[in-house]
């Protein structure tokens, strides 16, 4: 029994010593799986995009997942409602600093109109890139034009500043003979809107204009020295009886271009109503509306002309003074890039 057990004794000492080093070996092991298992769980996305699927095949699956998208979010965004007027809004544009900045905002307010047509007309000699694939891109449904301003009329005139034919006038007559030339006053239902690069609009003002007969106008924030110049209303009949104008307050109609819009038909119906460059400073507005409506006429919108729903804001000429000298020593930082 002695000897058993004296014999037994170094066999059960093995036997704990042989335990505690499968154990040991053990956690070692079930550390490994663990740190394998972690670091292919990191891995999982990389290997999935890099490794499983040749770049080629990638890249295709996910230009067209682009075009699909992009597809979809046109689609999607610009509504087209055959029973309502189209817009068509018409916007003079030229060559300069903030000229992408201007149109890229435009052009996203543009997107949330339903049934708008964009006729944009760059004073340019022929169609830019910059506005030809902003426009391809947008998604709206638009007409590009161009007419360019003989150099003679930018000169400034005796005042300095003063141009010596109106900005925008022969880009808005192209437009509207594009419309004289396309459209038919018995089929097309439609309201012509003069919607210049820089100024600021929300989308309720086109919901505004979109019914009107003749003319309609209304208050336009930010222009001619004061807060809101805004058409002056008869409170018992409704009609217009005057503007609030400060600034050459006896023109026929004084108004900015951005505060009336016209029916397409009746546009139609009288082939004279176009911008004259003969006109003085400020009167092309009454130039056009003269041929078109008399005062009594004018369909007051925007809550009886209580709301303003558009601002003849103007951008600041940016400071380009640094870019200047870069430009002289061939270092442009614009090299390549469309700003
Ligand atoms: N415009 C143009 N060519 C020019 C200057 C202006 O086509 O040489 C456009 C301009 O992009 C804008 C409209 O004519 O859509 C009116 O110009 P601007 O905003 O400078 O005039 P203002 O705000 O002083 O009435
Ligand atoms: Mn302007």
């Amino acid at each position: 029994m002695l000897q058993e057990i004296s014999q037994n004794k170094p066999n059960l000492i093995v036997t704990a010593h042989d335990m505690r080093m499968k154990r040991r070996l053990l956690l070692i092991l079930i550390v490994i799986i663990v740190i394998i298992w972690l670091v292919g769980l990191r891995n999982r996305g990389t290997i999935g995009l890099s490794e499983a699927i040749a770049p080629e095949l990638e890249i295709a699956a996910l230009k067209q997942n682009l075009a699909r998208l992009s597809a979809e979010c046109k689609t999607s965004k610009l509504k087209y409602d055959p029973h309502l007027p189209i817009i068509y809004a018409i916007t003079p544009t030229y060559a300069r600093a903030v000229q992408k900045a201007e149109l890229t905002r435009l052009s996203h307010t543009m997107m949330l109109v339903p049934n708008l047509h964009w006729v944009i007309v760059e004073d340019a000699e022929s169609p830019s890139t910059l506005v030809s694939n902003l426009l391809k891109n947008s998604g709206i449904t638009y007409t590009h034009l161009t007419a360019a301003t003989p150099q003679e009329w930018k000169l400034p005139g005796k005042q300095g500043e003063q141009w010596k034919k109106p900005r925008g006038v022969l880009q808005r007559n192209t437009a509207l003979q594009w419309l004289r030339n396309n459209l038919n006053a018995d089929q097309d239902q439609g309201i012509i809107y003069f919607a210049d690069d820089d100024n600021s609009y929300s989308l309720e003002l086109f919901e505004e204009m979109r019914d009107t007969q003749v003319v309609s106008v209304w208050p336009v924030g930010l222009v001619g020295g004061i807060m809101v110049e805004k058409p002056l209303l008869n409170p018992k009949t409704g009609r217009v009886t005057g503007w609030n104008s400060v600034w050459s307050p006896n023109r026929p109609f004084p108004v900015d271009m951005a505060g009336f819009a016209i029916n397409l038909g009746h546009f139609l119906r009288h082939p004279e109503a176009k911008f004259s460059f003969e006109a003085p400073r400020g009167h092309q507005e009454s130039v056009i509306l003269g041929h078109l409506t008399t005062r009594a006429q004018l369909e007051p919108k925007a809550d009886n002309c209580t709301k303003v729903y558009v601002w003849h804001t103007r951008t600041e000429i940016p400071n380009l003074k640094y870019e200047e000298k870069l430009i002289k020593r061939g270092e442009r930082t614009d090299e390549g890039m469309e700003v």
